[in-house]
């Protein structure tokens, strides 16, 4: 294709090239690449528009990149790439309204500490602050409390280009329908440029995580739920026990949690993945490997005060294959209550599936935003994950096929970011508002500019006409790890 960009084209490409030439994009986990045919940094909404133009006029697709965290294949391209790493500015602060905008590809750390230093903070954060705020709301990238919203809902106001080069502003009272299906719109409609973010006054939290049982938090799961501004719970599966996390805002001074080199990084790291190597071979020392860490390291109380972001952040470990849905939360007992039984039933059969620690509980409250899995409910998102030892292949596709179809029978609604196997008949039975988002996706991207695989297979109705020049090759060289089963 580039042989057929004019001159001041191909110059003005080169100019906006990312390091070298012929990058292979990774995701965090290394379980999904890519080769994109350009690996572009625009620095203006100008050069983002006139790079919409010359893939209009090309047949060539465009995807924004945050910090490639999803595990999945959805910000995977063979054609052009964005790194959104140079449009991360600070473009407006609002001390009364306590908002600031900023352009969309600020990571979530960057933005951290510039609402400390204005004395700000987010509501509510997930596992990490390594995404960018237009990567994270694509998404509806979420953390826990009853009373809290996702990313995506604590967007007051945004800026997207469309696939028509067009600059489109949209709040709750301009353009009120594309507002609603930008603040997730995994990368579907346009690329967002700016963002104003509802924050709050800083605050501290005071987090406490306490062991439990499985039987008792589920049979009292909404007082668990409500028992704290933010809650969230890990269970460890073949045992029946669960660490419950709770944090409430505080004005006491803060105490660091006190981290032990012994048991957060030898025992609960290195020791961890190597034992997690060698259940590849043995897969029946999985029971025992997650009740040893429960032992070790969660079978106590543990207690911190601290700067909210630092205490909401977790460390995730290593490379992971994870699936994580959405349910109605008055429903998250009876889900986990079925993936037991299924465990459990499954370690009684001498080559039954083994699964890892922990399968995660939290709770989201409902928004308007129309792809967002909160949409008009409060949700219990339930995640389970396979770790990958030093990046080898774990056998997880029998427990997502068995956690899915338990998740689907329940209204489930998959996180976005995540590998799963909702499609459009899916999508529009689970989504009351998944055909205006379709209809809206026409008129925002007639050209298809923003298709890839991930949009293609998921989103889009079977058979429908993308007309670029690309249409169906997708993202051919778009390779996903096959582990051995
Ligand atoms: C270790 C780890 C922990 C995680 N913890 C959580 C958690 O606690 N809670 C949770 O909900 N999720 C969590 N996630 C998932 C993560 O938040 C999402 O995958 C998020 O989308 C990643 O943001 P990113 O910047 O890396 O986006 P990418 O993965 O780079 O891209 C995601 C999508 O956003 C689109 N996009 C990026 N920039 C733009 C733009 N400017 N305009 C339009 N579209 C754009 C991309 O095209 C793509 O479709 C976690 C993931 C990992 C690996």
């Amino acid at each position: 294709m580039a042989h057929l960009l004019s001159e001041s084209e191909r110059s003005f490409i080169e100019r906006l090239q990312y390091g070298a030439k012929g990058f292979e994009f990774k995701n965090w986990a290394n379980t999904f690449h890519c080769k994109p045919l350009y690996y572009l940094a625009p620095e203006t909404e100008c050069e983002i528009i006139e790079l919409v133009r010359i893939a209009a006029r090309h047949g060539l697709t465009l995807k924004p990149v945050g910090s490639g965290h999803s595990p999945s294949d959805l910000a995977c391209t063979d054609s052009i790439m964005l790194n959104m790493d140079k449009m991360n500015r600070i473009l407006a602060h609002d001390p009364y309204a306590c908002t600031l905008t900023v352009e969309a590809g600020v990571r979530l750390h960057q933005l951290n500490s510039m609402l400390e230093q204005r004395g700000m903070a987010l509501s509510s954060l997930g596992s990490i602050s390594d995404q960018s705020i237009a990567g994270a709301i694509a998404t509806a990238t979420h953390g826990t409390g009853m009373a809290f919203g996702d990313m995506s809902s604590t967007i007051t106001h945004l800026v997207i280009i469309d696939g028509t080069g067009r600059r489109r502003e949209c709040s709750a009272t301009v353009d009120p329908d594309l507002f609603d299906a930008a603040r997730c719109s995994i990368g579907a409609l346009g690329i967002i440029t700016q963002v104003t973010i509802q924050c709050e006054p800083a605050f501290k939290l005071h987090a406490v995580q306490t062991p439990d049982t499985l039987d008792h938090v589920l049979n009292t799961l909404s007082d668990v739920a409500f028992s704290a501004e933010h809650v969230r719970f890990w269970w460890f599966p073949y045992t029946d026990n669960v660490a419950v996390w709770r944090a409430n805002r505080t004005t006491q001074p803060i105490q660091p949690r006190a981290k032990s080199l012994w048991r957060d990084r030898l025992v609960g790291y290195h020791y961890y993945q190597l034992r997690l190597l060698k259940s590849r071979l043995v897969p029946d020392d999985l029971p025992s490997i997650n009740q040893e860490q429960f032992s070790s390291r969660f079978n106590r109380r543990i207690e911190s005060i601290d700067d909210s972001y630092k205490v909401f952040n977790f460390d995730c470990l290593f490379s992971h294959h994870v699936n994580e849905w959405a349910v109605p939360w008055e429903k998250a007992a009876d889900v986990i209550r079925q993936l037991r039984a299924w465990i459990n039933a499954e370690e009684r059969k001498p080559d039954g599936v083994r699964v890892h620690f922990p399968v995660q509980a939290r709770f989201v409250k409902e928004s308007n935003v129309w792809l967002s899995p909160t949409y008009g409910q409060t949700v219990c998102y339930i995640a389970v994950i396979m770790y990958r030892p030093y990046h080898r292949a774990v056998p997880y596709k029998k427990y997502w096929r068995v956690y899915e179809d338990i998740m689907r029978t329940q209204g489930g609604r998959p996180h976005w970011a995540k590998a799963h196997k909702m499609y459009y008949y899916d999508l529009k039975k689970a989504y009351p508002k998944f055909d205006d988002f379709i209809k809206l996706r026409g008129e925002c991207d007639p050209n298809g500019i923003f298709v890839n695989d991930y949009i293609r297979r998921h989103i889009l109705p079977p058979n429908e006409p993308i007309l670029t020049a690309n249409s169906g090759s997708g993202s051919r060289s778009l390779t996903c790890e096959k582990p051995r089963l």
